[in-house]
């Protein structure tokens, strides 16, 4: 009996590792599909803007007497998409950074208000050229522990997006508050909003609602994921409420300790 008793033991055991090793095995496959996924975006991102500048090119040197105008204006072209693939590049190099978990993150006791009224101070001119009203109340000086470069980028990449995408004489709103564990971090706007069957996947890397639509904004799809990663690194929280046609808010947490730093 007793050897009956071991031998269901030992089966269960058996029968439970083989599941733990075919979860593993499916955790894998996700992780490599989603690396085949990530590789063939980034070509396909920096593919077209290389083509762009392989035509202009072409047509300048393939034709004879090419006018002053039209050499200026290829030009100018070629610029631009030199420079959409220069912020692909760095976007990703960003990304790559923050993937590499064995880099801690720099974390001190950051004045977030200030960080924040440096942000918007940085964006205002970006709104002033759409009549955008950028409200922000810097009145409570909140402190917490963060990684003040990378937070910043996060939350001016949802400054930046707000603006980007709320047409002319639209509002953003940005507000800061805390509780006794955590801050809170709000940007809304009165934007064209995010359709609701897409809210969830902006954070993916290279996502963009509408191809067409973002190409003239010039963004690279990747701004929200870096906001993403940065936020989870800093054991925090992102939430979106979209409306289409009304506007977008998003909500950041993130702890006034960082866990790590505090056993
Ligand atoms: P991008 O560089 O294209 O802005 P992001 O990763 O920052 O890339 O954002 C992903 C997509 O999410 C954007 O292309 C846009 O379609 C949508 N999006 C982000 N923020 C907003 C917003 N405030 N209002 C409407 N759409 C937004």
């Amino acid at each position: 009996e007793q050897r009956a008793k071991v031998r269901g033991i030992v089966h269960n055991e058996i029968v439970d590792l083989a599941i733990s090793c075919n979860q593993m095995a499916d955790q894998l496959e996700k992780v490599e599909s989603s690396r085949q996924q990530f590789v063939s975006n980034v070509s396909h991102e920096l593919k077209t803007p290389l083509s762009s500048v392989k035509v202009l090119s072409e047509s300048i040197l393939l034709q004879e007497d090419v006018p002053k105008e039209m050499y200026v204006e290829f030009l100018h072209d070629i610029t631009s998409e030199v420079d959409r693939m220069t912020a692909i590049i760095n976007d990703l190099l960003t990304l790559v950074k923050l993937d590499q978990k064995e880099i801690p993150l720099n974390f001190k006791e950051t004045n977030l208000t200030q960080m924040m009224t440096d942000i918007i101070k940085r964006l205002q001119p970006m709104a002033d050229a759409k009549y955008i009203s950028l409200q922000w109340d810097a009145s409570k000086e909140i402190h917490a522990e963060a990684d003040e470069m990378k937070l910043s980028l996060a939350i001016s990449n949802l400054v930046d997006n707000a603006v980007k995408y709320t047409p002319e004489e639209g509002t953003v709103k940005v507000s800061l508050d805390a509780d006794h564990q955590n801050v809170f971090i709000s940007v809304a706007d009165t934007g064209i909003g995010i359709p609701e069957d897409e809210v969830n996947r902006i954070f993916e890397r290279f996502y963009r609602v509408d191809k067409t639509r973002d190409r003239e904004t010039g963004g690279t799809g990747l701004g929200l994921s870096i906001t993403h990663s940065t936020i989870m690194m800093h054991k925090g929280s992102i939430k979106v409420n979209s409306k289409e046609e009304e506007g977008t808010t998003i909500l950041v947490r993130i702890p006034l300790k960082q866990p790590t730093t505090h056993g």
